[in-house]
């Protein structure tokens, strides 16, 4: 959770939490506030949600703010909208808090362009796992609804990698919904940059209501997700670590990069695992079989999976679309949020939670020289 301004505007709930959010983007798509609102909606086969940019009212009747699986991360959907710059439309953009740091992310890596971005949130329950929905949709939507509708969400029915989050409120946004820890009916609207407060200005809301109880709820939350993950991370650590370990974690992928076309963090148009370049011809394959005795295919499958890692582990924003898009069932997400969760900490950054911080790889500071030349001065003994 970033910091969190004192005040916030008292919203009365109609119609639930998702009636609440869509009355306040009906309003300001009507006072002009916005041109566009990217929203999920529901398929036609209503078996699966899909993102819309809605520009008529009407249209926001059939969607859902709130949606309880991941069928495409959100900063995916802002990347397509926006990969040729701003444009000139106003769009609001209503996302879970790992939509909005991935997006956040790309738009460090040139991918995504917020100029025109209003990016709203909300205190997210969680999400459930995509094969579950898809096996009965029409359960899944009650036992989510009654999850969201819940004094405590209890995160049972949610994804592991949602069990474990403590970003689920508040991120870096424009304006933030707060739902935890409300009473009387009543919801909070908060404003987190200018853009947010002129919003807030334009459709005349006031914001002068005192968080410290939503503050208190959210800390709450935020502690016990800690402790899930500290737990977590214990029983994904020996599945990882090591060679052999990480061979056996991944013995049964079958090579389909879905993890990767999911992920909204592998963004490289042209990737090298894709690639000719990266296939080797028969004589190579033998050369490499003679040496082991015997090798699997399809080749390279931890090389893919370490290669990743490498490229966006600083990024990963723990979204767990890369589990749901597996068709073996591999926690993909539990796996790179591992991994994520130590190099993060070893540059002191956190994945979209600013958009000031500079990302790690693309600053450069002197200081980090001398830490390399004492390193190497440790180990040659010189200079
Ligand atoms: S690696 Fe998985 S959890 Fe991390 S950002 Fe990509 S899809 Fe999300
Ligand atoms: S989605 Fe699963 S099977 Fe496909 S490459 Fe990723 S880990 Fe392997």
């Amino acid at each position: 959770m970033n910091i969190v301004p004192n005040r916030g505007a008292k919203i009365s709930v109609k119609n639930g939490f998702r009636g609440t959010i869509l009355e306040f983007l009906r309003n300001s798509l009507e006072k002009g506030c916005f041109d566009g609102i990217l929203i999920p909606m529901r398929v036609p086969a209503d078996d699966s949600y899909a993102w819309v940019l809605v520009r008529d009212k009407p249209f926001l009747d059939n969607a859902n703010p709130i949606a309880p699986i991941v069928s495409v991360q959100g900063a995916k959907a802002l990347t397509s909208l926006t990969r040729k710059g701003g444009g000139n439309f106003n769009v609001a953009a209503i996302m879970k808090p790992c939509d909005i740091r991935a997006s956040i992310e790309l738009s460090k890596l040139k991918q995504v362009n917020l100029e025109k971005i209003t990016l709203i949130s909300y205190d997210c329950p969680g999400t459930l796992e995509m094969s579950n929905y898809i096996e009965n949709p029409e359960e899944s939507e009650k036992i989510f609804g009654s999850l969201l509708d819940g004094d405590v969400w209890d995160d049972k029915f949610t994804k592991p990698i949602c069990q474990i989050c403590d970003n689920f409120s508040f991120p870096a946004c424009d304006l933030h919904f707060a739902l935890l820890g409300t009473e009387n009916g009543s919801i909070y609207l908060i404003p987190g940059t200018e853009k947010g407060e002129n919003i807030l200005d334009d459709l005349g809301i006031e914001y002068s209501e005192d968080l410290s109880n939503w503050e208190k709820k959210v800390i709450e939350l935020i502690k016990k997700k800690e402790k899930q993950k500290a737990e977590k991370f214990e029983l994904v650590k020996p599945t990882v670590e090591g060679f052999d370990n990480l061979l056996k974690t991944f013995a049964n992928c079958i090579g389909c990069h879905n993890c990767q076309s999911a992920c909204p963090i592998c963004y490289c148009r042209q990737c090298y695992f894709d690639s000719e370049v990266s296939k080797p011809n028969s004589d190579f394959i033998l050369l490499r079989t003679s040496k082991r005795g015997g090798i699997s295919f399809p080749l390279d499958r931890i090389m893919f999976h370490t290669g990743r890692m490498s490229h966006m582990s600083l990024s990963c924003v723990s979204c767990g679309v890369c589990t749901d898009a597996c068709p073996v069932s591999i926690p993909v997400a539990d796996i790179f949020s591992y991994v994520a969760d130590k190099t993060q900490r070893t540059f002191e950054y956190k994945a979209g939670n600013s958009t000031e911080e500079p990302l790690p790889m693309r600053e450069y500071r002197f200081d980090e020289l001398l830490e390399i030349k004492e390193l190497v001065k440790d180990a040659d003994g010189q200079d």
